[in-house]
């Protein structure tokens, strides 16, 4: 596994590409952005200066999930301006160029044109940036493959077998266009009952350690199915702010990120 550290290396030696990591998902509705919030909370704790592209057209959920006030991003010249977030984190959305409400019926050049306008604006001295991809293996994903060329791909996937299944194809497609895999992850893993402490697994658990141990990947961490997520999403209160068990774990899953 290639980690940020070392394509923050090579952008020093190349200040023009700041370095790229691809957040992928076989399926929608598996954490894949609720990862890549915390992710990017826990490395702006860690001192990087970090970006969120939210290119998960169907669903464009960062803008909830890292900025609850709900900035517009403004245009100089026509290239647009991140948005900072509350947390250190700079952040563009395909939910920022469509009305709050609108079905979002894009067609494939307009979802590379937005992706384009995202990548292309001014992100003043962010020194990483995590694209949130819409879920599977569609246009938004080969645009950016094949246009921007990701550093590196972190891809989440619940312990369920299709979910995995899903993952190991999404995980081929980087690895066809010779985007280096980071590692997977395993979401809701583990449901902890909030009033008697008991431990089940409504999705299973290991599968996708297992699945990463069969396509020889790195195995970066588990996140249980825990209430408090759910919440802390919905508020716009990431984890990865604080210092609670499941906020630890987004920041161990940050580490090997960027080791
Ligand atoms: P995706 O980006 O893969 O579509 P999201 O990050 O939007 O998925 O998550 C889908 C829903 O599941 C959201 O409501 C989110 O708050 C919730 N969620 C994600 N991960 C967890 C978790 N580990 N525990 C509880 N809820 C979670």
């Amino acid at each position: 596994a290639e980690g940020v550290s070392e394509v923050r290396v090579a952008m020093m030696a190349d200040k023009v590409k700041r370095p790229i990591i691809a957040v992928g998902s076989g399926k929608g509705g598996v954490g894949k952005s609720t990862l890549t919030a915390n992710l990017a909370v826990s490395l702006a704790r860690a001192g990087y200066k970090v970006g969120v592209v939210d290119a998960d057209i169907y669903g464009p959920s960062q803008p909830t999930l890292l900025d609850p006030s709900g900035q517009k991003p403004k245009a100089r010249d026509k290239q647009l301006i991140a948005v900072d977030s509350e947390f250190g984190v700079k952040l563009l959305s395909t939910g920022h160029m469509i009305e709050p409400g609108k079905a979002i019926a894009w067609r494939g050049p307009m979802t590379g044109g937005a992706l384009t306008q995202m990548m292309e604006a001014d992100w003043g001295d962010t020194e990483l940036l995590l694209i949130d991809l819409p879920p599977g293996t569609g246009d938004i994903q080969l645009t950016m493959i094949q246009k921007f060329k990701p550093d590196g791909a972190v891809v989440v996937s619940t312990p369920q077998d299709l979910s995995l299944i899903d993952a190991a194809r999404a995980m081929d497609l980087f690895r066809q266009a010779h985007v280096p895999i980071i590692g997977l992850v395993e979401n809701m893993a583990g449901y902890m009952c909030p009033h008697c402490g008991e431990i089940s697994d409504p999705f299973g658990t290991g599968g996708a350690q297992a699945a990463a141990g069969q396509l020889e990947e790195t195995f970066l961490g588990r996140i249980p199915l825990a209430m408090e997520i759910r919440v802390s999403s919905d508020t716009g209160q990431p984890l990865a702010a604080g210092d609670t068990p499941q906020g630890q774990a987004f920041a161990g899953i940050a580490r090997k990120v960027s080791d």
